[in-house]
């Protein structure tokens, strides 16, 4: 059997991150809310309205671009893309076709147990989405069809790939990548469950060593990364097989069945020129001045991939570590805060920022700008592990009471008592009277039985109620017993 290569270039929409729709004042929070309840005559094609472009879509679109290293075009025009679905009131969808805001970008992928690679971007143009068409409203099935214009005029963004994903693999790093930098930079929430961020997936194969690409198949209604993965799988199977059994792959649009694990065939793909696309005339055709450009750029944070290699070259931090901290940026944002108030504990800043403050924020659902008490606070705690004065479970504990009262670290050690002893005199005393106490691990240790310091450490740390320093005290065994 011949081998074949599989090919994938994904089309992703994400939604601007905006207060209010693309073309008109209407508000983008109808999600979950009663249908219709987020229109006006603009969203809903009445006669005789006029579209006028949200100034904050085209920043945020701008800003997506520049985080994608997409070029940004001097010039670029709005077209009307015209089909009939009850869905979509002006029997257009404003678009852009041949002449988009934005071209030419890349994105870096990670994908598991392969090299990075560069996926690169054929382009990324502004619409708008359509409505929706009820079946069902809770548990009442309708008979027919309802039509929900809340999303009608919701700005979005699509993202165009080159075919230059290999593996479903890939692809999945490729989204996870994507919505990484699309969120990192405020443009879109990217909020799949409620729409905010959706894929499309053309899918060809080709026997391996041929250059042509093979007639592809777009595959619908994948909304989470996993489906993306799970219909990519099974398209390739599908279309290695249907070629091997002398069959032929035909362009057409199918859907993804989660429950059936399997693509069915929806309709034909259309064509371009089926679309009939020509330019808007009621909107100007949009300008990117060089000034603003510029100003844009020079407003761009730091994106995640620049952040990790400098958490771990810099600071010292591990992968890991540095992956969790620009998980989101809020939280990156919260750890550079803390690291400022230790700059010689960043290792320790990250480890009580990964495991506890994490925690209780997922816990709670609250993202790291909700936490109880500033930064800085968690920077000093790690000071005061790092400068022997708390054990690390003695940070755990003032970590508890801080995320409870907001207090400084410092007045809680103080009020709880909880400074280690780090006093050689006092906690050699312990050793000592530990020693005497428990002859046997004495003895033990003294013929060389190393585990047995276990026992003599647990004995100083009772003694001392928890508060001797435990590298001091496994010192000062050690010490004694040589001696
Ligand atoms: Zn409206």
């Amino acid at each position: 059997m011949k081998q074949y290569e599989l090919i994938v270039g994904l089309e992703v929409h994400c939604q601007l991150a905006t207060r209010s729709k693309l073309f008109c004042a209407c508000a983008t929070d109808g999600f979950g809310e009663a249908p219709n309840s987020r229109i006006c005559p603009v969203c809903t094609a009445q006669p005789g309205v006029l579209p006028v472009l949200n100034a904050q879509a085209v920043e945020l679109a701008y800003r997506a671009a520049l985080a994608l290293e997409c070029r940004l075009n001097a010039r670029s025009i709005f077209a009307r893309k015209n089909y009939f679905y009850p869905d979509l009131p002006k029997a257009y969808q404003i678009s852009q076709y041949d002449q988009p805001f934005s071209e030419h970008g890349k994105l870096l992928i990670r994908p598991k147990g392969a090299a990075p690679k560069t996926v690169r971007l054929t382009r990324i143009h502004m619409e708008e989405d359509a409505g929706k068409l009820l079946h069902e409203m809770g548990a009442l099935k309708i008979d027919g069809s309802l039509v929900d214009l809340n999303r009608a005029g919701i700005p979005l963004i699509e993202i165009v790939s080159e075919p230059d994903i290999r593996t479903s693999e890939e692809a999945y790093a490729y989204l996870t990548s994507l919505k990484e930098v699309i969120q990192f930079v405020g443009a879109s929430r990217c909020d799949m469950e409620k729409g905010e961020m959706r894929c499309d997936a053309n899918v060809s194969v080709r026997p391996l060593g041929q250059e042509k690409l093979g007639t592809r198949a777009e595959i619908k209604n994948l909304n989470s990364f996993k489906n993306v993965k799970d219909a990519i799988d099974h398209e390739f199977r599908r279309q290695v097989e249907l070629v091997e059994s002398g069959g032929r792959v035909v362009q057409e649009t199918r859907l993804w069945n989660a429950e059936k694990q399997a693509t069915v065939s929806m309709r034909s793909k259309e064509d371009a020129h089926d679309y009939r696309y020509f330019p808007d005339p009621d909107l100007v055709p949009l300008t990117a001045a060089p000034e603003r450009v510029a100003a844009l750029k020079a407003s761009m944070p730091e994106l995640p991939s620049a952040m990790r290699a400098r958490f771990t070259s810099e600071l010292g931090l591990s992968e890991y570590d540095a992956e969790v901290l620009t998980g989101d940026r809020a939280l990156a944002a919260f750890f550079e805060r803390a690291v400022l108030e230790a700059p010689k504990a960043a290792k320790t800043v990250a480890n009580l920022l990964a495991t506890e403050l994490l925690a209780r924020l997922n816990a709670e659902g609250k993202g790291a700008d909700a936490a109880p008490f500033p930064p800085a606070h968690l920077g000093r705690l790690a000071g005061l592990v790092a400068d022997g004065t708390l054990s690390s479970k003695g940070a755990k504990d003032v970590f508890a009471r801080m995320w409870e009262t907001g207090k400084d670290p410092r007045t809680l050690v103080s009020d709880l008592g909880l400074s280690q002893v780090s006093d050689d005199k006092q906690v050699l005393e312990w050793v000592t009277q530990a020693l005497a106490a428990n002859a046997k691990a004495a003895a033990d240790l003294r013929g060389g039985k190393d585990a047995a310091i276990g026992a003599i450490v647990g004995a100083v740390m009772k003694l001392s109620k928890g508060k001797a320093n435990p590298a001091l005290v496994n010192k000062l065994i050690k010490e004694a017993v040589k001696a």
